[in-house]
């Protein structure tokens, strides 16, 4: 008897469920949901390959694959998780009713979340939201877009999206490690010299002139390099920023655009020099080909040349296209050289060079840290000196002193300019 009570409880729950769900639908077609990023960069078009659009057009598009996204279809998602490599959601019954689209700037591919990006350090959503009352469709498939722009955090969404396709589909070490990497896109009240902020965090401010640098792909790229050389191998010591150099090609007195801490021409201590030229180069390599052999970076502070640039006073005011490609030897041309100084110019040109420019015996990011962390002892590199000596012999070591490989490591460092040694 009490058996069949039971039975007969779960019947009419089962009953009562099946009259819960909502009636079947006989759609055969389907809905797919997709948003690009609308980007808006001022320092592009100075070269560089990618991130770019023309001049008569005041943004791009970029399809904002493995951004978060979620349906709604009458206040029942439908669906949630990154967007495909088209920037769009999995194919949706297509049912008459009220679909909600949303799309966060939350970073993710395979599973993993690699990059979120903030308004700030409060680190609350900014997300995107089109609603849609859609009629049904009983064939075929039918696809809505959305390009989200106009705000800085949209530019800054751009950026993560591009490096997510480079850790994706070329090398898991263009964002290393495991937790995700955070981006502050439009950090108030901290206008000056600011960035990157230590770990895996980058916070983006306003320039001297009150522009977000979010408006600035190479400095996003940049500040994205710090963190990313403290995972690989640790972030070597910045010095306190210190200018050996009296001569102005060597300095940054000229620089009111932003902080004159450090620019791309100044004399610092080798490993200043070290850290802020792989931020350059780790920028430049992402929005330029890799097997183009040529590698424009658009430089987001003044820049002081002799005699043609800076007539009556004049700097070439940001971006400034500069071929770092190219050998550049600015400490080897305009200031005292020493095995203890460098400038961040000839490193960015050195570390792309080794990347892109040796075929089979290019450095991977994965190669370059295990040059560093055998320098630096087989140990991180955090807050040490690290002597072109000491590298030179890590290739060796590695490689074997005289192999091809070691040797264009090498061959590189004398071509760029880095090889300053007392041994
Ligand atoms: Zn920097």
């Amino acid at each position: 008897m009490k058996k069949n009570i039971l039975k007969l409880l779960f019947a009419s729950v089962f009953f009562s469920s099946i009259a819960l769900v909502p009636a079947k639908s006989y759609a055969a077609g389907t809905y797919r949901f997709c948003a690009n990023w609308a980007y808006i960069f001022s320092d592009k078009g100075v070269g560089e390959d990618y991130l770019t659009y023309g001049s008569g057009s005041s943004y791009g598009l970029l399809p904002a694959f493995t951004a978060w996204g979620a349906v709604n279809y009458n206040n029942t998602r439908v669906f949630n998780g990154p967007l495909d490599a088209n920037g769009c959601t999995a194919a949706i019954t297509a049912n008459a009713g009220t679909y909600t689209f949303m799309i966060y700037p939350r970073f993710s591919y395979g599973g993993t979340t690699k990059i979120d990006v903030y308004p700030d350090s409060n680190q609350q959503w900014t997300y995107w939201q089109t609603q849609r009352s859609l009629p049904g469709s009983s064939s075929g498939a039918t696809t809505y877009t959305d390009n989200l722009g106009g705000s800085p955090i949209a530019s800054v969404a751009a950026v993560a999206t591009w490096i997510m396709a480079w850790w994706a589909y070329n090398d898991v070490n263009y964002l290393p490690g495991s937790s995700p990497y955070i981006i502050y896109a439009t950090q108030d009240g901290c206008q000056g010299p600011t960035g990157y902020i230590g770990g895996r965090t980058v916070k983006l401010c306003k320039d001297n002139s009150g522009i977000w640098k979010a408006y600035r792909k190479f400095i996003i790229g940049h500040e994205m390099g710090h963190a990313v050389s403290d995972v690989l191998f640790g972030n070597p010591t910045i010095d306190n920023y210190t200018m050996y150099s009296t001569a102005a090609l060597c300095r940054c007195d000229h620089v009111t655009s932003s902080n004159n801490y450090h620019c791309i021409q100044s004399q610092h201590a080798i490993s200043a020099a070290e850290g802020e030229g792989w931020a350059q180069f780790y920028s430049m390599n992402l929005f330029n080909n890799p097997s183009d052999g040529s590698a424009w970076f658009g430089y987001y502070k003044e820049f002081l040349q002799n005699g043609t640039s800076c007539k009556n006073g004049t700097c070439w005011p940001p971006p400034v296209p500069l071929p770092l490609s190219l050998d550049v030897l600015w400490m080897n041309t305009n200031c005292p050289t020493s095995n203890s100084y460098g400038v961040e110019a000839d490193w960015a040109s050195f570390y792309w060079w080794v990347k892109n420019q040796g075929s089979s015996n290019n450095y991977s990011f994965g190669n370059i840290a295990g040059v560093y962390y055998t320098a630096c002892g087989n140990s991180s590199c955090a807050g040490d000196t690290v002597l072109w000596s000491s590298l030179r012999n890590a290739a060796n070591t590695i490689y074997g002193t005289g192999s091809s490989k070691a040797q264009f490591w090498l061959n590189t460092g004398a071509q760029k300019g880095v090889n300053h040694s007392t041994e």
